[in-house]
């Protein structure tokens, strides 16, 4: 299947068919040679697949760039773990903060804690807090990198190596892990000794805002320690939905 160019963007015609028998590797190689430097990784410091992707981007590229998004309620650890990946690749991670004033007005009008209360809330702090920053930053890209795979919750089994991404803008987003395991993502970590963030050590399989996040028991889902008081919770903060599956508001 050809993917659409963006009316933005001068992007490159893509065969989505042919890069999805691709390597991981070898979709970061597609990625890096058509796109780099309006091309980065999107890591959240949460999880051991964008800490893979750090390493396997920086072997193939060491001018590869990585961003953050810092809601200002993330864990000490993952602050901790971001100042780690700085010093052992030596290169800079771009932080991208929310818009202080709407996040003061949200903060004055609805309370410090205001995701406990109702989901409406909880999506507008992570409208506030990520997608909109996320929006915001990538507009100066032509293509990002993420870690999604398709096994960490049904939200996410359709998930794509090479996509359109039109909520943000119209830009690609590729996601080399799509097919890979937890164990598969788990063997790279050890093999090359990349850095985690220290709480999967202390039952954490993906790491979050510091309220949000909880501990979950041996061999419970990757992300069920997410907005863990919603009943019916997507366990998804909005980066990777759709506008067609959240009405064009994309959280
Ligand atoms: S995860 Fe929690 S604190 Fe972080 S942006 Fe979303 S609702 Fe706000």
């Amino acid at each position: 299947m050809l993917l659409k160019q963006s009316h933005k963007r001068e992007l490159p015609s893509i065969d989505s068919d042919a890069l999805e028998r691709q390597s991981a590797e070898q979709i970061l190689t597609w990625g890096i040679k058509n796109f780099h430097p309006r091309l980065a990784l999107s890591a959240s410091f949460g999880a051991p697949e964008g800490m893979v992707l750090i390493d396997m981007m920086h072997r193939l590229e060491p001018t590869s760039r990585i961003f953050v998004l810092d809601t200002g309620r993330l864990h000490p650890a993952t602050l901790d773990l971001i100042d780690r990946i700085r010093d052992r690749y030596g290169k800079s991670v771009e932080v991208v903060m929310p818009h202080g004033p709407d996040v003061q007005a949200m903060l004055n009008e609805k309370g410090m804690n205001l995701f406990y209360e109702s989901v409406e809330n909880r999506k507008m702090c992570c409208r506030l807090r990520k997608v909109e920053p996320m929006r915001r930053f990538v507009t100066e890209l032509d293509a990002y990198v993420s870690g999604l795979r398709r096994d960490q919750n049904v939200n996410r089994l359709n998930t794509p190596k090479v996509e359109l991404d039109v909520a943000n803008g119209g830009l690609m987003k590729l996601n080399p892990l799509a097919d890979w395991g937890r164990d598969q993502v788990m063997d790279y970590v050890k093999r090359h000794q990349v850095p985690t963030n220290r709480l999967h050590r202390e039952g954490f399989p993906s790491v979050g805002c510091e309220p949000c996040t909880r501990a979950v028991a041996p061999g419970a889902p990757e992300r069920s320690g997410r907005w863990w008081w919603e009943e019916d919770g997507s366990e998804e903060c909005g980066l990777h939905v759709s506008d067609e599956q959240e009405g064009g508001l994309g959280i």
